[in-house]
Protein backbone atom coordinates (compact mmCIF):
# COMPACT_ATOMS: atom_id res chain seq x y z
CA UNK A 1 0.00 0.00 0.00
CA UNK A 2 1.01 3.60 -0.48
CA UNK A 3 0.62 5.12 2.56
CA UNK A 4 0.94 9.14 4.07
CA UNK A 5 2.33 9.51 7.22
CA UNK A 6 1.48 12.98 8.65
CA UNK A 7 3.95 13.82 11.37
CA UNK A 8 6.05 10.31 10.40
CA UNK A 9 9.30 12.67 11.61
CA UNK A 10 7.83 12.10 15.52
CA UNK A 11 7.91 9.50 18.28
CA UNK A 12 4.97 7.82 17.41
CA UNK A 13 5.42 8.57 14.29
CA UNK A 14 8.63 7.02 13.17
CA UNK A 15 7.99 3.99 14.64
CA UNK A 16 4.81 3.39 12.88
CA UNK A 17 6.89 4.38 9.10
CA UNK A 18 9.53 1.76 10.55
CA UNK A 19 6.21 -0.71 10.61
CA UNK A 20 5.06 0.49 7.62
CA UNK A 21 8.09 -0.29 5.89
CA UNK A 22 9.17 -3.85 7.63
CA UNK A 23 5.32 -4.83 6.09
CA UNK A 24 6.53 -3.86 2.76
CA UNK A 25 4.56 -0.39 2.47
CA UNK A 26 5.23 2.44 0.29
CA UNK A 27 5.34 5.65 2.72
CA UNK A 28 5.59 9.33 2.23
CA UNK A 29 5.81 11.70 5.20
CA UNK A 30 5.11 14.73 5.85
CA UNK A 31 6.02 17.13 8.96
CA UNK A 32 6.81 20.69 9.87
CA UNK A 33 9.66 19.60 12.25
CA UNK A 34 8.65 21.23 14.81
CA UNK A 35 8.39 18.92 17.87
CA UNK A 36 10.91 16.65 15.83
CA UNK A 37 14.07 16.44 13.19
CA UNK A 38 15.19 15.41 10.00
CA UNK A 39 17.66 13.00 11.56
CA UNK A 40 14.57 10.82 12.44
CA UNK A 41 13.95 9.98 8.70
CA UNK A 42 17.65 8.87 8.46
CA UNK A 43 17.62 6.76 10.99
CA UNK A 44 13.77 5.28 9.74
CA UNK A 45 15.82 4.45 6.63
CA UNK A 46 19.16 3.29 7.94
CA UNK A 47 17.34 1.01 10.44
CA UNK A 48 14.88 -0.15 7.41
CA UNK A 49 17.19 -0.23 5.00
CA UNK A 50 14.94 1.31 2.51
CA UNK A 51 14.47 4.89 1.10
CA UNK A 52 11.66 6.93 2.34
CA UNK A 53 10.56 10.64 0.70
CA UNK A 54 9.58 13.02 2.34
CA UNK A 55 8.32 16.87 2.61
CA UNK A 56 8.91 19.78 4.87
CA UNK A 57 5.04 20.74 5.28
CA UNK A 58 2.43 22.10 7.48
CA UNK A 59 -0.83 20.67 7.02
CA UNK A 60 -2.62 23.89 7.56
CA UNK A 61 -0.58 24.93 4.85
CA UNK A 62 -3.36 23.44 2.30
CA UNK A 63 -0.97 24.69 -0.81
CA UNK A 64 1.81 22.80 0.04
CA UNK A 65 -0.02 19.58 0.73
CA UNK A 66 -2.14 19.57 -2.46
CA UNK A 67 1.67 19.36 -3.72
CA UNK A 68 1.76 16.16 -2.10
CA UNK A 69 -1.66 15.12 -3.03
CA UNK A 70 -1.10 15.96 -6.79
CA UNK A 71 2.39 14.24 -6.84
CA UNK A 72 2.03 11.23 -5.29
CA UNK A 73 -1.35 9.00 -5.46
CA UNK A 74 -2.23 7.08 -1.65
CA UNK A 75 -4.37 4.43 -0.60
CA UNK A 76 -4.29 5.55 3.31
CA UNK A 77 -3.47 8.33 5.39
CA UNK A 78 -2.05 7.88 9.05
CA UNK A 79 -2.69 11.12 10.53
CA UNK A 80 -0.06 11.98 13.52
CA UNK A 81 0.72 15.20 12.86
CA UNK A 82 -0.71 18.00 15.68
CA UNK A 83 0.11 19.36 19.10
CA UNK A 84 0.39 17.23 22.02
CA UNK A 85 0.60 19.06 25.14
CA UNK A 86 -2.23 19.69 27.74
CA UNK A 87 -0.13 22.48 29.56
CA UNK A 88 0.20 24.22 26.53
CA UNK A 89 -2.69 24.02 25.00
CA UNK A 90 -4.63 25.23 28.56
CA UNK A 91 -2.08 28.46 27.09
CA UNK A 92 -2.64 28.61 23.70
CA UNK A 93 -5.86 27.36 22.71
CA UNK A 94 -6.16 29.15 19.52
CA UNK A 95 -2.52 27.44 18.19
CA UNK A 96 -4.24 23.77 19.23
CA UNK A 97 -7.86 24.57 17.98
CA UNK A 98 -5.96 25.93 15.32
CA UNK A 99 -3.20 23.39 14.23
CA UNK A 100 -5.03 20.08 14.84
CA UNK A 101 -8.79 21.11 13.66
CA UNK A 102 -8.00 23.16 11.10
CA UNK A 103 -4.98 20.95 9.88
CA UNK A 104 -7.27 18.09 10.01
CA UNK A 105 -9.82 19.88 8.11
CA UNK A 106 -7.66 20.51 5.29
CA UNK A 107 -5.74 17.21 5.00
CA UNK A 108 -9.66 15.69 4.66
CA UNK A 109 -10.49 18.27 1.98
CA UNK A 110 -7.96 17.28 0.08
CA UNK A 111 -8.00 13.27 0.44
CA UNK A 112 -12.13 13.96 -0.97
CA UNK A 113 -10.45 16.17 -4.00
CA UNK A 114 -7.94 13.28 -4.78
CA UNK A 115 -10.00 10.16 -3.64
CA UNK A 116 -8.44 8.63 -1.09
CA UNK A 117 -11.31 7.24 1.65
CA UNK A 118 -9.32 6.05 4.45
CA UNK A 119 -7.37 7.90 7.71
CA UNK A 120 -6.51 6.46 10.87
CA UNK A 121 -5.98 9.05 13.42
CA UNK A 122 -3.97 9.10 16.58
CA UNK A 123 -6.55 10.40 18.79
CA UNK A 124 -5.81 9.65 22.78
CA UNK A 125 -7.38 8.36 26.45
CA UNK A 126 -8.16 11.95 26.93
CA UNK A 127 -11.07 11.86 25.51
CA UNK A 128 -12.56 9.34 28.18
CA UNK A 129 -14.61 11.31 31.00
CA UNK A 130 -12.04 11.56 33.89
CA UNK A 131 -14.58 9.45 35.97
CA UNK A 132 -14.56 6.64 33.69
CA UNK A 133 -14.38 3.29 35.10
CA UNK A 134 -11.60 1.29 34.53
CA UNK A 135 -10.48 -1.06 32.68
CA UNK A 136 -12.05 1.81 30.01
CA UNK A 137 -13.85 0.81 27.52
CA UNK A 138 -14.96 2.55 23.92
CA UNK A 139 -18.12 3.00 24.59
CA UNK A 140 -17.53 5.00 27.90
CA UNK A 141 -18.72 8.63 27.77
CA UNK A 142 -16.42 10.91 26.21
CA UNK A 143 -15.59 13.94 28.19
CA UNK A 144 -12.08 15.84 28.08
CA UNK A 145 -10.99 17.76 30.60
CA UNK A 146 -8.52 19.66 28.26
CA UNK A 147 -8.34 21.99 25.47
CA UNK A 148 -5.76 20.01 23.92
CA UNK A 149 -8.43 16.73 24.71
CA UNK A 150 -11.29 18.73 23.07
CA UNK A 151 -9.19 19.59 19.96
CA UNK A 152 -8.87 14.95 19.94
CA UNK A 153 -12.48 14.90 20.68
CA UNK A 154 -13.74 17.46 18.30
CA UNK A 155 -11.89 15.44 15.52
CA UNK A 156 -13.32 12.40 16.57
CA UNK A 157 -17.28 13.36 16.34
CA UNK A 158 -15.71 14.97 12.53
CA UNK A 159 -14.96 11.91 11.42
CA UNK A 160 -17.92 10.07 12.86
CA UNK A 161 -20.15 12.86 11.25
CA UNK A 162 -18.02 12.66 8.00
CA UNK A 163 -18.24 8.85 8.01
CA UNK A 164 -22.02 9.18 8.14
CA UNK A 165 -22.41 11.15 5.55
CA UNK A 166 -20.15 9.79 3.34
CA UNK A 167 -20.66 5.76 3.82
CA UNK A 168 -17.49 4.86 1.44
CA UNK A 169 -15.04 6.89 3.77
CA UNK A 170 -13.45 4.94 6.81
CA UNK A 171 -11.96 6.39 9.46
CA UNK A 172 -9.88 4.60 12.56
CA UNK A 173 -9.60 6.17 15.55
CA UNK A 174 -6.74 5.10 17.73
CA UNK A 175 -7.12 5.75 21.33
CA UNK A 176 -3.35 6.01 22.66
CA UNK A 177 -2.68 5.95 26.47
CA UNK A 178 0.56 6.30 28.04
CA UNK A 179 3.50 5.00 24.72
CA UNK A 180 6.58 4.78 26.48
CA UNK A 181 9.96 2.94 25.13
CA UNK A 182 11.93 3.31 22.16
CA UNK A 183 13.17 1.30 19.16
CA UNK A 184 14.50 -1.68 20.54
CA UNK A 185 17.70 -1.19 18.22
CA UNK A 186 18.42 2.07 20.43
CA UNK A 187 18.78 3.89 17.56
CA UNK A 188 15.70 5.94 17.71
CA UNK A 189 13.36 7.49 20.39
CA UNK A 190 11.45 10.47 22.33
CA UNK A 191 13.47 13.81 21.46
CA UNK A 192 11.77 16.45 23.50
CA UNK A 193 12.67 19.35 22.69
CA UNK A 194 11.69 20.97 25.71
CA UNK A 195 11.27 19.97 29.50
CA UNK A 196 9.61 17.12 29.45
CA UNK A 197 6.06 17.33 30.59
CA UNK A 198 5.67 13.00 30.56
CA UNK A 199 6.39 10.90 33.46
CA UNK A 200 9.19 8.67 31.84
CA UNK A 201 11.17 11.46 29.71
CA UNK A 202 11.32 13.44 32.98
CA UNK A 203 12.15 10.40 34.88
CA UNK A 204 15.60 9.61 32.68
CA UNK A 205 16.23 13.61 32.86
CA UNK A 206 16.26 13.43 36.69
CA UNK A 207 18.53 9.99 36.13
CA UNK A 208 21.15 11.38 33.97
CA UNK A 209 21.38 14.30 35.93
CA UNK A 210 20.11 16.75 33.43
CA UNK A 211 17.05 18.44 35.43
CA UNK A 212 16.24 18.42 39.61
CA UNK A 213 15.05 14.40 40.79
CA UNK A 214 11.45 13.83 39.37
CA UNK A 215 8.55 14.90 41.43
CA UNK A 216 5.88 12.20 42.11
CA UNK A 217 2.93 14.82 42.10
CA UNK A 218 1.00 12.82 44.86
CA UNK A 219 1.46 9.67 46.88
CA UNK A 220 -2.78 10.02 48.06
CA UNK A 221 -4.48 8.67 46.05
CA UNK A 222 -6.94 6.20 46.74
CA UNK A 223 -4.55 3.41 45.01
CA UNK A 224 -2.00 0.82 45.72
CA UNK A 225 0.50 3.13 46.62
CA UNK A 226 -0.82 6.43 46.38
CA UNK A 227 0.44 7.42 43.31
CA UNK A 228 -1.13 7.79 40.15
CA UNK A 229 -1.82 4.69 38.06
CA UNK A 230 -1.79 4.53 34.24
CA UNK A 231 -1.28 1.77 31.49
CA UNK A 232 1.79 2.58 29.63
CA UNK A 233 2.43 0.58 26.33
CA UNK A 234 5.58 0.25 24.13
CA UNK A 235 5.74 2.35 21.50
CA UNK A 236 6.23 -0.07 19.02
CA UNK A 237 3.47 -2.20 20.28
CA UNK A 238 1.34 0.63 19.67
CA UNK A 239 2.53 1.63 15.94
CA UNK A 240 2.01 -2.43 14.89
CA UNK A 241 -1.63 -1.42 16.40
CA UNK A 242 -1.63 1.22 13.14
CA UNK A 243 -0.61 -1.47 10.80
CA UNK A 244 -3.41 -3.67 12.11
CA UNK A 245 -6.01 -0.25 12.06
CA UNK A 246 -4.74 0.53 8.09
CA UNK A 247 -5.72 -3.23 7.04
CA UNK A 248 -9.16 -3.32 9.02
CA UNK A 249 -9.77 0.34 7.37
CA UNK A 250 -9.19 -0.93 3.81
CA UNK A 251 -11.97 -3.65 4.55
CA UNK A 252 -14.23 -1.89 6.53
CA UNK A 253 -16.10 1.29 6.11
CA UNK A 254 -17.49 4.23 8.34
CA UNK A 255 -15.81 5.43 11.52
CA UNK A 256 -14.41 2.96 14.71
CA UNK A 257 -12.74 3.75 17.90
CA UNK A 258 -10.24 1.04 19.82
CA UNK A 259 -8.08 1.22 22.95
CA UNK A 260 -3.99 1.15 22.37
CA UNK A 261 -2.78 0.64 25.45
CA UNK A 262 -1.23 -2.53 27.71
CA UNK A 263 -4.33 -3.47 29.31
CA UNK A 264 -2.85 -3.21 32.77
CA UNK A 265 -2.44 -0.39 34.88
CA UNK A 266 0.97 0.61 37.11
CA UNK A 267 1.91 3.18 39.29
CA UNK A 268 4.17 5.77 39.19
CA UNK A 269 5.99 4.52 41.98
CA UNK A 270 6.00 0.70 40.52
CA UNK A 271 7.60 2.87 36.87
CA UNK A 272 10.47 4.18 39.03
CA UNK A 273 11.04 0.72 40.66
CA UNK A 274 10.61 -1.26 37.55
CA UNK A 275 13.12 1.64 36.00
CA UNK A 276 15.70 1.16 38.67
CA UNK A 277 15.97 -2.72 38.34
CA UNK A 278 15.56 -2.94 34.91
CA UNK A 279 18.51 -0.83 34.35
CA UNK A 280 20.46 -0.97 37.62
CA UNK A 281 20.01 2.19 38.20
CA UNK A 282 18.75 4.98 40.92
CA UNK A 283 15.96 6.89 40.11
CA UNK A 284 16.49 10.11 42.16
CA UNK A 285 12.70 11.56 43.16
CA UNK A 286 10.48 13.31 45.60
CA UNK A 287 6.84 13.03 46.82
CA UNK A 288 5.25 16.67 45.91
CA UNK A 289 1.56 17.77 45.60
CA UNK A 290 -0.84 16.58 43.09
CA UNK A 291 -0.60 18.27 39.23
CA UNK A 292 -3.77 19.78 38.52
CA UNK A 293 -6.46 17.51 36.37
CA UNK A 294 -4.30 14.60 37.06
CA UNK A 295 -6.89 11.88 37.48
CA UNK A 296 -6.04 8.98 39.63
CA UNK A 297 -6.60 5.96 37.92
CA UNK A 298 -6.32 5.32 34.18
CA UNK A 299 -6.28 1.79 32.00
CA UNK A 300 -7.88 0.52 29.26
CA UNK A 301 -9.38 -2.50 28.05
CA UNK A 302 -8.23 -3.53 25.20
CA UNK A 303 -10.51 -6.10 24.26
CA UNK A 304 -11.76 -4.70 21.19
CA UNK A 305 -8.63 -4.10 19.46
CA UNK A 306 -7.43 -8.05 20.10
CA UNK A 307 -11.00 -9.09 18.85
CA UNK A 308 -11.37 -6.71 15.94
CA UNK A 309 -8.19 -5.82 14.80
CA UNK A 310 -6.44 -8.70 15.62
CA UNK A 311 -3.44 -6.77 17.37
CA UNK A 312 -1.90 -8.05 20.87
CA UNK A 313 0.99 -6.09 22.89
CA UNK A 314 4.13 -7.88 23.45
CA UNK A 315 6.24 -5.82 25.82
CA UNK A 316 6.03 -5.70 29.14
CA UNK A 317 6.88 -2.90 31.33
CA UNK A 318 10.73 -4.19 32.36
CA UNK A 319 11.15 -3.75 28.52
CA UNK A 320 9.74 -1.19 27.95
CA UNK A 321 12.28 0.93 30.81
CA UNK A 322 15.31 -1.12 29.29
CA UNK A 323 14.49 -0.10 25.86
CA UNK A 324 13.44 3.73 26.57
CA UNK A 325 17.13 3.88 28.78
CA UNK A 326 19.24 2.48 26.07
CA UNK A 327 17.94 5.07 23.43
CA UNK A 328 18.92 7.77 26.05
CA UNK A 329 22.35 7.04 26.28
CA UNK A 330 22.57 6.70 22.89
CA UNK A 331 20.55 10.29 22.81
CA UNK A 332 23.15 11.46 25.58
CA UNK A 333 25.94 10.40 23.48
CA UNK A 334 24.47 12.04 20.01
CA UNK A 335 24.17 15.03 22.02
CA UNK A 336 27.28 15.36 23.26
CA UNK A 337 29.03 14.81 19.73
CA UNK A 338 26.54 17.55 18.24
CA UNK A 339 27.92 19.82 21.16
CA UNK A 340 31.26 19.10 19.97
CA UNK A 341 30.85 20.19 16.57
CA UNK A 342 28.39 23.39 17.03
CA UNK A 343 30.75 24.58 20.05
CA UNK A 344 34.40 23.57 20.00
CA UNK A 345 36.18 23.87 23.09
CA UNK A 346 38.72 26.63 22.84
CA UNK A 347 42.68 25.96 22.92
CA UNK A 348 43.84 28.21 25.42
CA UNK A 349 47.58 29.14 24.65
N1 LIG B 1 3.82 12.24 36.73
C1 LIG B 1 4.63 12.50 37.84
N2 LIG B 1 5.71 13.32 37.68
C2 LIG B 1 6.03 13.89 36.47
C3 LIG B 1 5.20 13.61 35.35
C4 LIG B 1 4.11 12.80 35.54
O1 LIG B 1 4.37 12.00 38.94
O2 LIG B 1 7.01 14.65 36.40
C5 LIG B 1 2.66 11.35 36.89
C6 LIG B 1 1.32 11.99 36.55
O3 LIG B 1 0.77 12.64 37.70
C7 LIG B 1 0.50 10.79 36.10
C8 LIG B 1 1.54 9.87 35.46
O4 LIG B 1 2.81 10.29 35.97
O5 LIG B 1 -0.04 10.11 37.22
C9 LIG B 1 1.58 9.97 33.93
O6 LIG B 1 1.72 11.33 33.56
P1 LIG B 1 2.05 11.76 32.06
O7 LIG B 1 2.13 13.27 32.04
O8 LIG B 1 3.24 11.02 31.57
O9 LIG B 1 0.80 11.25 31.23
P2 LIG B 1 -0.78 11.51 31.43
O10 LIG B 1 -1.35 10.20 31.84
O11 LIG B 1 -0.97 12.57 32.47
O12 LIG B 1 -1.22 11.93 30.08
Amino acid sequence: MRVLVTGGAGYIGSMVCIELLNEGHELFIVDNFSNSDASAITKIMSITGKMVQYANVDITDRNALEVVFRTYSFDSVIHLAGKKSVTESIENPLQYYYDNLIGTVMLVQLMQQYGVHSIIFSSSATVYHPESICPIQEIAELKSSSPYGRTKLAIENFFRELCDAHPTFSAVLLRYFNPIGAHSSGEIGEKPLEVPNNLLPYLMDAVSGKRPPLEVFGNDYDTIDGSGIRDFIHVEDLAKGHIKALYYSMEHMGCESFNLGSGTGYSVLQLIETFATANKIEVPYNIGNRRPGDIAISFADITKAQQILGWQPLKNLTEMCQDAWRWQLKLLQEQRVEAQIVYPTKKTV
